[in-house]
């Protein structure tokens, strides 16, 4: 094996900059104006509503939608822009996009037909239409190829039996991107499909998970579908390449986590310096006591490793979309993402907790913000790809497939 430090900056086409610097100004908005209302709901821990109201208003929720379809066309490393600072005013809320934009849009922008395409793209680019992904099962979490959902033809239909659990956005979605296997086959070789499935038929169950750590905000579900049934149109991608769709979608998604905790990092920094300067105690502000300026200066190394390699995970996707005949810069990619999530992840944790170390008994409250971002980013240690996961992905391509410990 031969471990080598150089790097090769990839190269991708960027989206026109002052496309790139208006998209920026409407996320920002958006944030300032999302803050009080936000504030509100996480104290009261309801679902905040004006999250997806305000999202339209500024025309943020087709951010990676290419503009034929209505959307901003934004590339990798602008969209992992904004996820960060969404990512700022809390999980809860970048949630809400990356499983509408990320893991719902991406796969019918990724594998959707021309027709498919116009059927759900500029209605989901302008927020009428909220997409999510459902993936995980009961019995199926970290590995998808145990789902229990099924399928089978009737005449133009599909018809869907199954449960899926943990879906962000699964209560508020108009369609959400399904996987089942073909009903009765229960062979080694079996093979998954993926559906567009609409929420407004008969036969889906959906109920709203509220017994959450963090993340009251946002919108966590569960649903079974049952004799659910799906237009034969509304299959994505080719019949039994579900799981090629689930795994590439995923990829978009881990982005976006990464990319969001680089802004829970930003902002737990930013509260801890502010209190650790206007807080005195000793005789003089804490900023001046040597162990406060060890989690400050922890905090602000882990933000800017993470934001290093988000960044680099970003070009270097968004250079693998640029040439998707190039397998090994897909392949680079696809284990940047991978480490750049681990890595913002942990860091955004740590930082979450040094800033509420800071904060002493206020930041053991949900008033102050690195509290909540201490619950909220707990979760992306375990959503789209678990640390141990990543961790085994990063170990299986350093030894080589066949010591892959998840086979
Ligand atoms: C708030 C929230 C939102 C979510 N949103 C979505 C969504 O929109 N769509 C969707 O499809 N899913 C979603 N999920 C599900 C999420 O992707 C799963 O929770 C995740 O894949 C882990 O699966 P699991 O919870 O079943 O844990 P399990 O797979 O049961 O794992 C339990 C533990 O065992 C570890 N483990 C598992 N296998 C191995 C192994 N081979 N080696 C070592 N350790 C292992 C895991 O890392 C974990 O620590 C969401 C989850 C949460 C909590």
């Amino acid at each position: 094996m031969h471990v080598t430090t150089a790097i090769d900056v990839p190269v991708y086409t960027p989206m026109p900059a002052a496309e790139r610097d208006a998209l920026l100004a409407d996320v920002e908005a958006y944030c300032q104006e999302l803050r009080p209302i936000e504030d509100l709901c996480y104290l009261e821990h309801r679902f905040n509503k004006d999250s997806i109201d305000l999202a339209r208003k500024h025309d943020i929720m087709g951010m990676i939608v290419p503009k034929e379809y209505g959307g901003r066309g934004a590339d990798f490393p602008t969209y992992a822009t904004a996820m960060a600072r969404i990512g700022r005013e809390g999980t809860g809320v970048r949630t809400l996009f990356s499983g509408h934009c990320s893991i719902g849009q991406t796969p019918v922008i990724e594998w959707g037909t021309d027709e498919q395409k116009r059927r759900y793209l500029p209605d989901s680019a302008t927020g009428e239409r909220i997409m999510a992904f459902g993936l995980t099962e009961p019995e199926a979490g970290s590995n998808p190829l145990e789902l229990q959902s099924t399928y089978r033809r009737d005449g133009d239909h599909y018809v869907l039996n199954g449960v899926k659990y943990l879906i962000s956005n699964g209560t508020i979605a108009h369609t959400i991107i399904v996987f089942a296997y073909p009903e009765g086959d229960n062979g080694k070789g079996r093979r998954m499909s993926a559906f567009i499935m609409d929420t407004d038929g008969d036969g889906l169950e959906r109920e709203e998970l509220t017994a959450k750590l963090g993340m009251p905000t946002s919108d966590t579900a569960m649903f079974e579908m049952e004799e659910y049934r799906v237009p034969v149109d509304n299959m994505l991608g080719e019949e039994g390449n579900g799981f090629r769709v689930a795994m590439k979608t995923i990829r978009a998604g881990r982005l976006s986590v990464a990319s969001g905790c680089v802004g829970v990092t930003e902002d737990c920094l930013e509260s801890a310096i502010d209190y650790a300067k206007e807080r005195h105690q000793h005789g003089k502000a804490i900023a001046r006591h040597q162990l406060i300026q060890d989690h400050l200066a922890m905090i602000e190394i882990g933000r800017q490793s993470s934001s290093s390699i988000v960044a680099d995970a970003a070009r270097t996707k968004a250079a693998s979309e640029d040439h998707p005949e190039d397998e090994e810069l897909g392949r680079q990619a696809d284990l940047l993402i991978a480490k750049a999530k681990f890595v913002a992840t942990n860091v955004a944790f740590d930082a979450a907790d040094r800033a509420l170390q800071v904060l002493g008994g206020k930041g053991w409250s949900d008033l102050y913000r690195p509290g909540r971002h201490w619950k909220d980013a707990r979760v992306c240690r375990i959503y789209e790809g678990s640390d141990e996961i990543l961790k085994l992905k990063v170990a299986a391509d350093l030894l080589g497939k066949e010591y892959a410990a998840f086979s």
